[in-house]
């Protein structure tokens, strides 16, 4: 990094909102006996086409033209959540952090954290979809390891850890400087938490009602958190699931290791959703990112939460 984007980037941080801003920035809801708050990281501006990386260019602009967003950069909401179940408090994922000065407008989970009440110290379990850099970067920020309890556990696939210590690029398609912040971020991450890991195969109750299990696709570990309590669902579906799914889910996300099998996990996590009108909280659709699926004809389509203050 150049100095002037390490003085422009503490510009960024310094400018930041209050912790008492008045823009919305966490969202609760409660499944049965749990307590959910989804908590906006900010936003991602990746290339527009890495949304749908194997799309007819016109099919896609149109897309992007109907719902009035950009050619150039897709705003890409990104949402992490605390989860209280019983006496445990258990982040999944953590945003972007300070890992890449190119997306000034992420990185807002930790102080956004605080400003919920949510007390570092108080975090008994961290559940990882899946290691890429949006979702393992706020547990890198300067001085939150050290905040964090000694017995802090950290959940995340096994096949994922393996992964990242011989990364395979070859079916992505994301900017070369996105795929070595992904590779950078990843090791830095297993380095500090190690000592922390409790790895699963394909699936682990991490408290009671709250359920991670592998889906693979996006990557070779990603992973899904199914939460129930009484009659009450909601999954988050970390990377599975993205805006332009609904429409198309045969598009390939620049994102993914394996787009063909990214491909599968979402139609069958659509189809569950729908059948079981579970709601679905997601890392990138837009914030409060809480919703339900329906059928719509051979496909499926979003219906966002009608907000509940
Ligand atoms: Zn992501």
């Amino acid at each position: 990094m150049s100095n002037a984007q390490t003085s422009s980037r503490k510009i960024i941080l310094q400018e930041r909102p209050a912790p008492d801003e008045l823009v919305p920035s966490r969202y609760a809801v409660r499944v049965g006996d749990i307590d959910v708050l989804i908590i906006s990281d900010g936003i991602l501006t990746p290339p527009a086409e890495s949304m749908a990386t194997n799309a007819d260019p016109e099919v896609r602009g149109a897309w992007l033209d109907e719902r009035f967003l950009s050619k150039v950069a897709f705003d890409w909401a990104l949402n992490a959540v605390v989860v209280r179940s019983g006496d445990q408090t258990i982040l999944i994922d953590s945003g972007l952090g300070e890992e890449y000065p190119d997306f000034p407008r992420a990185g807002q989970f930790v102080h956004r954290l605080e400003a919920a009440g949510v007390d570092l110290a108080a975090v008994t379990d961290v559940v990882l979809t899946h290691m890429h850099f949006d979702h393992v970067g706020g547990l890198l920020v300067e001085g939150v390891k050290e905040r964090m309890r000694p017995d802090l556990r950290v959940h995340v696939c096994a096949a994922e850890t393996k992964f990242w210590q011989a990364p395979d690029f070859s079916l992505t398609a994301m900017p070369p400087a996105l795929a070595d912040l992904a590779r950078k971020a990843s090791l830095e991450f297993l380095n500090a938490y190690r000592s922390h890991l409790r790895t699963f195969d394909q699936q682990a109750q991490v408290a009671p009602g709250v359920v991670v299990t592998r889906t693979g696709g996006h990557t070779p570990g990603h992973s899904v958190v199914r939460i129930s309590s009484g009659d009450e669902r909601l999954m988050f579906g970390g990377d599975a699931l993205f805006p332009v799914s609904f429409d198309h889910p045969e598009w390939h996300n620049g994102f993914e290791h394996d787009p063909d099998e990214a491909t599968r996990v979402r139609l069958r996590l659509m189809k569950e959703l729908a059948e079981t009108g579970s709601w679905l909280v997601s890392t990138h659709m837009p914030f409060p990112s809480v919703g339900r699926v329906a059928t719509a004809g051979d496909l499926y389509r979003w219906v966002p939460a009608w907000w509940d203050y």
